[in-house]
């Protein structure tokens, strides 16, 4: 091999190491190699391992006879062949086709594809109108499929790494879980009974006051221990989908202004901006909708306090969105993709008490309404939480 080729091949061979993922790097890959090798159209197939068929990876027509990318029919009975008999396949064109036609003259080339050391698949070659192939062009073509399974391999290995890495931090979480639960239980069961304990004690007269004081305690401790409790079962109800919905026409600007005016009842002080402009009505569940909005509310009382919020709702693009802005502290970028996560909570100092499941039923619940929740955060600024939700115009 002389000194510009193997140069060459080392450029190719660094520009398809570069490439993010494994259309691109194969589309490198098989455009640089035409200057070794001229083909017109080239095809993935893989053997799928449950249905016994052949699944289409990537097909891309370069040369002559340029047709729908993805429409790599042609080369499917030569790459059962190649599978089914493991070995290379050539194949020219069918007796009896003339020279004038050229695009029915074609020169299949079919390369078996190892990944792990097992067959898989195979990769195809089709020209249309010749020439034959040369020994120069299937050890060309054999080194595209080395190249080929070598990235498959990598890609296959990725997606594995990156489902276990997922398996791994849900693992982390559940242990979270036990902690953080059994301290959220514990610390209500501990005042509960801590002040009863107190209130019942023979040897103590209270005066009323103080009566009133630990009773309310004692009231507001049971309140919390049953959401706490309430919260894990509809989040586990969510996970499993064993809740029933009930749809209606709802709009979401009077369902929001309902919302805020019940939290503020209970947070006289908490200011709220509304900005909602007239939206077309969802098909929405309204106890669940409103528990979306309770649970933003109960969010930004808990980790922006002080600050008020802006509440915004308008049509776009036939969906309708509701934005919750709050002027907290904001939230880290990082920790950005696991908020909807069960039981997460961002990593810190734990002064608010939370078990991370206000937002993971607040995605199962828009989810379940065939929308979207995502949050944009600034640090130092404040948090904004948008939810969009298709619009129903029949309604
Ligand atoms: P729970 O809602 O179950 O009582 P929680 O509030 O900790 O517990 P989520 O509502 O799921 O759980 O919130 C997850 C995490 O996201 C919180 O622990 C908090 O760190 C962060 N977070 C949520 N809302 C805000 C906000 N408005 N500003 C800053 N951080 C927030
Ligand atoms: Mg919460």
């Amino acid at each position: 091999m002389d000194k510009g080729t193997l140069s060459e091949l080392h450029r190719i061979f660094q520009e398809v190491q570069s490439k993010p993922d494994i259309k691109s790097a194969l589309d490198v890959l098989f455009l640089s190699m035409r200057g070794f090798f001229v083909f017109d159209n080239v095809a993935i197939y893989l053997s799928d391992r449950k249905t016994r068929g052949l699944d289409i990876l990537y097909a891309r027509a370069m040369g002559r006879g340029k047709t729908a990318e993805a429409d790599a029919a042609w080369g499917e009975v030569a790459a059962n062949d190649v599978i089914m008999n493991e070995h290379m396949v050539i194949h020219g064109p069918k007796k009896g086709s003339t020279d004038d036609d050229r695009i029915s003259q074609t020169f299949l080339l079919g390369v078996p594809l190892y990944i792990g050391s097992k067959l898989r698949g195979a990769l195809l070659f089709v020209r249309f109108g010749g020439p034959e192939y040369s020994d120069a062009h299937i050890h060309t073509a054999s080194l595209q499929a080395v190249w080929t399974s070598a990235l498959i391999e990598h890609k296959e290995l990725q997606e594995a790494r990156s489902e276990l890495d997922s398996v791994q931090r849900q693992m982390r979480l559940q242990d979270d879980f036990v902690s953080t639960i059994s301290h959220e239980l514990r610390t209500p069961l501990g005042f509960i009974k801590g002040y009863s304990t107190s209130l019942l004690r023979q040897d103590t007269k209270w005066d009323e006051a103080t009566q009133r004081e630990f009773l309310t305690i004692i009231d507001e401790e049971t309140d919390r221990l049953a959401k706490l409790i309430e919260d894990m079962l509809e989040s586990a109800r969510l996970q499993s989908k064993t809740i029933q919905f009930k749809f209606s026409p709802i709009r979401l600007d009077a369902l929001v202004r309902d919302v805020a005016s019940r939290v503020k009842t209970h947070h006289p002080r908490l200011v709220v901006d509304l900005q909602l402009e007239p939206v077309p009505p969802v098909l929405g569940d309204g106890v669940r909708l409103s528990q979306v909005f309770e649970n933003l509310f109960s969010n930004a009382i808990k980790y922006a306090p002080g600050s008020s919020i802006t509440i915004g709702a308008k049509a776009v693009n036939g969906r309708v969105r509701v934005s919750f802005t709050d002027g907290g502290e904001g939230i880290p970028e990082e920790f950005i993709p696991f908020l909807f996560e069960r039981f997460y909570r961002v990593p810190g100092e734990r002064t608010v008490t939370g078990t991370g499941l206000g937002l993971y039923i607040c995605k199962q619940i828009v989810m379940a309404h065939h929308g979207n929740i995502w949050v944009e955060s600034v640090l130092d600024r404040g948090t904004t939480f948008f939810i969009e939700l298709p619009a129903n115009p029949a309604l």
